[in-house]
């Protein structure tokens, strides 16, 4: 087995693949190690979005209000040079991926996440197109699986634009819903050799396109084989120890090693010693046990710098017991859910604490804040609803009434995963709150629903909030209704994340920094493995693969030059 090259990229989400193939294409000989028995981590199970400004799909965008637009949300907390550099490379990246086969679209009327500040646009956000798993021969069978959030019934593949019809339900939402049945189960030829559905979709497109491309330039790329520590010499990194089917051994990087193993968001010490509020690894939305902080065990081990380690990508999460594995649970995503309209947000004493429709990173944030304030009495939070609700739209991952109604609901989620009750203020009771709290913020919601107006937290009031949450058949505000309907419920919402927004400060070509910002010669970080370049902010969907993919292309091209 080869066991020196000239760059050890680990990892193999799309960050790491994007480095990988630029680096062979420039030259190098390159190894991917993943230590999962699958391949694609996180990024396999995400939406797929990547944030690309001045794409070409938005004729009115430039660098300089793309710019603006960082400048007004960062707020002086990122470091410029990134997000120039950031900036600068989007385009050629995107060009780059679409010379490789992988194919993006514009999202077109998907404003960016502060639709509100100067130089914000909508469609940077771009999604990977469906992919044909055929084309990726045996390397479709160690893909890792879509969330089963992005698929209907967890075996339909929905694409973007499928999966929102599917959430928000507009005119002929049901013909698509056939249609993706329909073709799946048409598909006699590619059900034959296996029961996952032959569209790749978001993420699992993404990472399918990448992997093709990988494959089409004979990258290895070996799974179950772990990152254990780095190995320098000369103030230099020159390879790693690996293990391997209980093996450990090194492999020597001639030009370099890039960190693409994502954060430490699965590592429950870690998490407790750096974010600000108690949380549990259950609640993240990344796949169990990849992301536990080994890379950044591993730099730090050598005295590399990091930066923004209290935050994380926040995207809430419940769980939802499983109908399959008794006393066992799933992580569920509540970002969207918590925006529906004849709904509120709460937290512990019954008080509406935020705009329940903005970005689920910016929701988070505040549910951090409001722990902060009240000293404990958030994080959870509950999601409070009525039969109106109920009846439109999923409420943690239970499907509407008009699917799964409530006598299908198994007796013991009852008052433990789904609370109901015939009033607010019994609901109130049995969410421990009090009750007179809890049926005035309702009063005051029905009023503002009525009025279209939140005069407590503006909810509804911006372009992005009205494209993400709103639901067109209700006025005046699309992302207001009144709570009004017995029965009612609540489900709970955790402070879920999609990864670490903190972790190694690296430079503007992801060379890894260290306490003094001098460059660790050798090694590079990118994705969640890396300092988030945006800060604390979220620019808009994509805001996490973008850094993963663009400084993954700027980490190959640094390498390669500097063997030139
Ligand atoms: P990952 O993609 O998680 O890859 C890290 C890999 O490193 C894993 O495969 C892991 O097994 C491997 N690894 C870890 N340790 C080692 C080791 N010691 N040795 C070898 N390998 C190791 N973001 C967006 O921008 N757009 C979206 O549309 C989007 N949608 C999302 C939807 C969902 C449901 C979720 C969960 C997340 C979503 N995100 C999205 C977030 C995004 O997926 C992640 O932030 C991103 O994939 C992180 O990329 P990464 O390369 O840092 O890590």
């Amino acid at each position: 087995m080869q066991q020196d090259f000239d760059v050890i990229v680990v990892g193999s989400g799309a960050g790491a693949m994007v480095s990988a193939i630029r680096a062979k294409d420039l030259g190098l000989d390159v190894l991917i190690v993943e230590k999962s028995h699958l391949y694609g981590g996180t990024s396999a199970l995400s939406g797929g979005v990547v944030w690309f400004p001045c794409n070409p799909a938005v004729a009115n965008d430039s660098a300089d209000e793309a710019m603006t637009y960082l400048h007004a949300i960062t707020a002086g907390e990122a470091r410029e040079e990134r997000l120039q550099a950031y900036v600068a490379s989007a385009p050629e990246a995107l060009a780059y991926l679409e010379a490789q086969e992988v194919h993006f679209d514009s999202v077109q009327g998907w404003p960016d996440y502060f639709s509100d500040r100067p130089g914000a646009r909508e469609g940077r956000s771009m999604v990977a197109r469906t992919v044909d798993a055929a084309d990726l021969g045996q390397s479709i069978f160690t893909l890792r699986d879509q969330t089963y959030g992005f698929r209907l019934l967890d075996r339909y593949a929905l694409d973007l634009a499928e999966a929102n019809a599917l959430a928000t339900r507009p005119p002929g939402w049901a013909w698509t819903a056939f249609k993706v049945v329909a073709r799946y189960w048409l598909d006699w030829s590619w059900r034959r050799i296996t029961e996952r559905d032959r569209r790749l979709t978001m993420g699992a497109a993404l990472v399918g396109a990448l992997r093709r491309a990988v494959d089409r330039k004979g990258i290895p790329l070996w799974l179950n084989t772990a990152l254990k520590s780095l190995e320098v010499e000369n103030g230099r990194v020159t390879g790693a120890t690996i293990a391997q089917h209980g093996r450990t051994f090194g492999v020597s990087a001639r030009k370099g090693i890039v960190l693409a193993c994502g954060g430490f968001e699965h590592d429950q010490a870690l998490r407790t010693e750096h974010w600000p509020v108690p949380t549990d690894i259950r609640w993240s939305h990344t796949p169990k046990g990849a992301n536990t902080g080994d890379g950044f065990r591993a730099a730090t081990a050598l005295g590399a710098g990091t930066e923004f380690l209290e935050y994380a990508w926040w995207a809430q999460s419940t769980q939802l017991p499983s109908l399959k594995e008794p006393n066992q649970t799933n992580t569920y995503q509540m970002f969207f859910d918590k925006h529906h309209p004849n709904s509120l947000v709460v937290n512990q004493l019954g008080e509406r604490f935020v705009n329940e429709c903005m970005s689920y990173d910016r929701f988070g944030t505040a549910m951090v804040e409001d722990y902060q304030k009240t000293g404990g009495a958030n994080v959870p939070c509950w999601l409070v609803f009525d039969a109106t609700y109920r009846k439109h739209y999923t409420a943690g991952g239970i499907m509407p009434s008009t699917v799964m109604p409530d006598r299908k609901i198994p007796q013991a989620w009852w008052d433990s995963f789904l609370y109901r009750a015939d009033t607010v203020g019994a609901l109130a009771e049995k969410l421990g709150m009090n009750p007179a709290t809890l049926e005035r913020q309702v009063a005051r919601m029905n009023g503002f629903a009525k009025a279209g107006k939140d005069d407590d937290f503006d909810r509804g009031g911006t372009q992005y909030e009205i494209f993400n949450a709103g639901d067109k058949r209700v006025s005046p505000n699309p992302c207001l209704g009144p709570v009004d309907t017995p029965p009612y419920y609540a489900v709970r919402i955790d402070l879920g994340d999609v990864g670490n927004k903190g972790g190694l400060k690296v430079s503007a070509d992801a060379q890894v920094l260290d306490k003094q910002d001098r460059p660790i010669a050798g090694l590079y970080a990118i994705g969640n493995a890396a300092g988030s370049p945006f800060g604390k902010a979220y620019p808009g969907g994509g805001g996490t693969l973008g850094p993963a993919t663009i400084f993954g292309f700027r980490a190959a091209n640094h390498l390669a030059q500097r063997n030139r």
